[in-house]
């Protein structure tokens, strides 16, 4: 069967449309024609086994199509591998969690040792105030640079308009796009942004967990600018808007383009910003708006800087749930000693791996992190969060421009 470009994204959507019916939250975002999810809606529950029938013949419409571009025909051949897994998973299939990954998304995600995470306890241990066991000592050092949320929500302005105008200035935003930021609590994650289409997000702010200074301009980039909000309305004005490329109407949790989405956000705010833009940023601005100018700024810098090598550590637990039968409190135990984390937020991050949606979905952060920061050390950086931005990439085509080491591949 001949499809046209524009019938293997609609397919591709409306499989994704059936699939959330047996897993709602598996598409965490849909901006496509309303009467495809009318009509997935209307349909109900399609049987698993047809699903899986229908998935099997679009990989093989999409492995024949000759007129699409080689880059989107990779794009939808990995969502369509990431796809048949789920829909393994919903039958019933017994698979390990690496393998589910790697078919998920992309990328194949390992064991981290844990002298990384000693290696951070000891950079922490040069870096923090002195006092009791490094653990009390970082829970300390949290507590002092905490703000309250009334704080946050007269920051947040102002860190918004900076980052949209370096964004803007360096990746063109579409004139329309727009976000409202909302708080909230009682969820698993500790911020959302929400993809409304028409350029607009919503962004939810978990207010279960306190807020810390530093945190604030990542997390904003992270969301909105130049993070997943600004990726999204891109791919809308870029891919839907002008290419009908429709598949990127549908935003799903458990596929190759989370690891994308995720590797965006994180390098995000370093990406807009140098660390000496980011230190100026704190010292004339943020902090005192705190009243937090007491607080040495070289040391929550180097703080946060150690605390990057703690990432990883929620993989590791992960795989202690899933592969290693390991009990939540052996769990919780690990978090607390390695990640240096309180029993309410180790208690957090296993409820956060305990959903099926999620389990697999944290590896998505790190691992998309250090593949982008390993291809941006391969030629200008702005040039290729654009295109990371702006095209139909997967994990394995940045492998290959890492491969290359040519910029223009
Ligand atoms: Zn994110």
């Amino acid at each position: 069967m001949v499809h046209d470009d524009k019938d293997l994204g609609e397919q591709f959507v409306r499989l994704a449309l059936a699939i959330d019916g047996h897993m709602p939250g598996y598409v965490d975002a849909y901006f496509g024609p309303e009467e495809w999810k009318i009509q997935a809606k209307q349909a109900g529950k399609l049987p698993l086994s047809d699903l899986t029938d229908q998935t099997n013949r679009l990989a093989t419409d999409v492995s024949q199509a000759d007129r699409i571009s080689p880059q989107r025909k990779d794009y939808l051949t990995r969502q369509i591998i990431a796809m048949q897994m789920s829909l393994r998973l919903l039958r019933g299939g017994k698979v390990s969690l690496a393998d589910e990954v790697e078919a998920m998304y992309d990328v194949r995600p390992a064991w981290k040792d844990e002298a990384n995470f000693e290696e951070a306890h000891k950079l922490l241990d040069e870096v923090l105030p002195p006092g009791g066991s490094l653990k009390e000592r970082t829970l300390e050092w949290e507590r002092s640079i905490e703000i309250p949320v009334e704080k946050v929500k007269e920051l947040l302005p102002t860190i918004v308009r900076k980052l949209r105008t370096i964004t803007n200035q360096k990746f063109n935003l579409p004139e329309e796009e727009s976000f409202n930021v909302e708080f909230v609590s009682n969820q698993p994650w500790s911020a959302y942004n929400w993809y409304l289409g028409n350029f607009r997000s919503r962004i939810d702010i978990n207010t279960d967990l306190p807020f810390r200074v530093n945190f604030l301009p990542a997390l904003m980039a992270h969301e909105g600018y130049p993070g997943h909000h600004t990726d999204l309305a891109i791919k809308e004005r870029l891919l839907v808007q002008s290419l009908k490329y429709y598949e990127f109407t549908v935003n799903l949790i458990n596929a190759p383009s989370a690891v994308m989405a995720e590797g965006i956000a994180t390098t995000a705010l370093r990406t807009i910003m140098t660390d000496e833009e980011l230190e100026d940023w704190f010292r004339e601005e943020l902090l005192p708006a705190s009243d937090l100018s007491h607080i040495d700024l070289k040391r929550i810098l180097a703080i946060g800087k150690a605390g990057r090598k703690l990432n990883g550590i929620a993989g590791n637990a992960a795989f202690m749930m899933h592969d290693q039968q390991k009990s939540e409190e052996e769990v919780s135990q690990y978090l607390q000693e390695y990640g240096l984390s309180t029993e309410k937020e180790a208690r957090h991050m296993i409820s956060f791996l305990s959903n099926p949606l999620y389990r697999s979905y944290i590896f998505t952060y790190h691992v998309g992190y250090d593949l982008f920061e390993e291809l941006f050390r391969h030629g200008d950086r702005d040039m290729y969060f654009q295109r990371l931005i702006e095209e139909p990439v997967t994990p394995s085509q940045v492998r290959d421009w890492i491969g290359s080491k040519n910029p223009l591949h």
